[in-house]
């Protein structure tokens, strides 16, 4: 740290992104990525009269891309809200929302990053316990007095909330905006995109990192009320108003286009899921009901964090979080049923002390 650095800054605990080790060719489980390329329309619509245009600034309000969204969703252009992946919009939900002594609310074992951006913002922030087996006790989230951050799916546990319990947590909190972090809905859970037209204190945040097969182009998109959306407008014209690049623009559009090709890969990512859950079930773990692209689960067998580290040695990533209640688990994200079926291999081999 230098001694330029602000002070309220120096004692900041900086997110800590999954590794991404350089020495050898693993198969990645460690960051939720989908194991699938881009769509052939995507692929070919990021093309060289494309990059060609690199030269000119991207359209500010990414207009093609929000109509497109909107018709997808259902809603106004004006309720479609861009960004630089879904961490830019926490960042300014936060910021909008929950800044300066303001008091934000999420769970204890959640997302990790609602910490830090609550620490960043000087939020006055409260981490609501999960139960012991993990679920969220929707009463605990209903009626406070701030910002509330749900991801549903959670992470990692994976579990998720129906839509009728978002609803109570949206209803009882009109005073307060409820964020919904769907990174993962596509994988089973209901959105409450249907929901924002009911409560204008809702906004709704998903990526196109998980089920689009875009998590290196950065792009994140938010749905609520026009209101919302403009405060989040506000925000970023005050920081970054070109935040999504060109390329990402486009191949955004594309994969809209082709909805149906993604709709099929979270289908095999599920049955993916589905195999895993029960072959790790079979050697003696204990897996969370995942409605996400992974799977969070223990074994008395081995420690998690040596499982983590004999997987890693066979070239195998996994995200292993080393926090007391979780400490023995690990959060295994879905890859194509060959990695899963290698991954099941490795772990019994493990298991038999090879
Ligand atoms: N929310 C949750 C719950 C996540 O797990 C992630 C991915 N790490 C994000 C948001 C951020 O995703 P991105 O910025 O890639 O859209």
């Amino acid at each position: 740290m230098s001694k330029f650095l602000d002070e309220r800054y120096s004692g900041l605990a900086a997110y800590v992104p999954g590794e991404q080790p350089q020495d050898k060719k693993y198969i990645k489980l460690n960051t939720n990525e989908s194991p699938f390329p881009p769509s052939e329309e995507v692929l070919k619509a990021v093309n060289e009269s494309q990059i060609e245009l690199l030269r000119l600034y991207p359209d500010p309000d990414g207009r093609v891309l929000t109509k497109k969204l909107a018709d997808y969703y259902g809603v106004k252009p004006s309720q479609v809200f861009l960004a630089n992946g879904s961490d830019d919009i926490l960042n300014f939900a936060f910021m909008a929302y929950g800044a300066n002594g303001r008091k934000s609310y999420f769970a204890d074992i959640t997302y990790g990053f609602y910490s830090v951006f609550a620490n960043l913002h000087l939020s006055d922030y409260t981490e609501i316990p999960l139960e012991k087996d993990f679920n969220i006790d929707v009463n605990k989230f209903c009626g406070v007095d701030g910002i509330v951050f749900i991801a549903n799916p959670n992470a990692p546990t994976g579990i998720a909330l129906s839509l009728n319990e978002i609803e109570k947590i949206v209803k009882s909190n009109e005073n307060n905006i409820v964020v919904i972090d769907e990174a993962y809905v596509d994988f089973g859970a209901e959105s409450a995109v249907k929901l924002v037209d009911k409560y204008s204190n809702l906004l709704v945040v998903q990526t196109y990192s998980k089920s689009r097969s875009m998590a290196g182009a950065r792009l994140g998109f938010a749905i609520g009320s026009e209101e919302i959306i403009n405060d989040l407008h506000k925000l970023r014209y005050s920081t970054n108003p070109y935040n999504i690049n060109r390329l990402t623009l486009v191949a955004g559009e594309k994969t809209i286009d082709s909805q149906s090709y993604y709709d099929d890969n979270c289908k095999k990512i599920i049955e993916a899921r589905s195999y895993t859950k029960t072959e790790l079930e079979k050697l003696g773990f204990s897996v969370l009901d995942s409605k996400a692209n992974f799977l969070f689960a223990e074994t008395d067998k081995i420690d998690g964090g040596e499982l983590y580290l004999k997987l890693k040695e066979k070239g195998i990533l996994v995200r292993h979080f080393t926090s007391e209640r979780i400490k023995n688990f690990n959060r295994i994200t879905i890859g194509t049923q060959e990695q899963m079926e290698c991954l099941v291999e490795t772990i019994k081999d493990i298991l038999e002390g090879n």
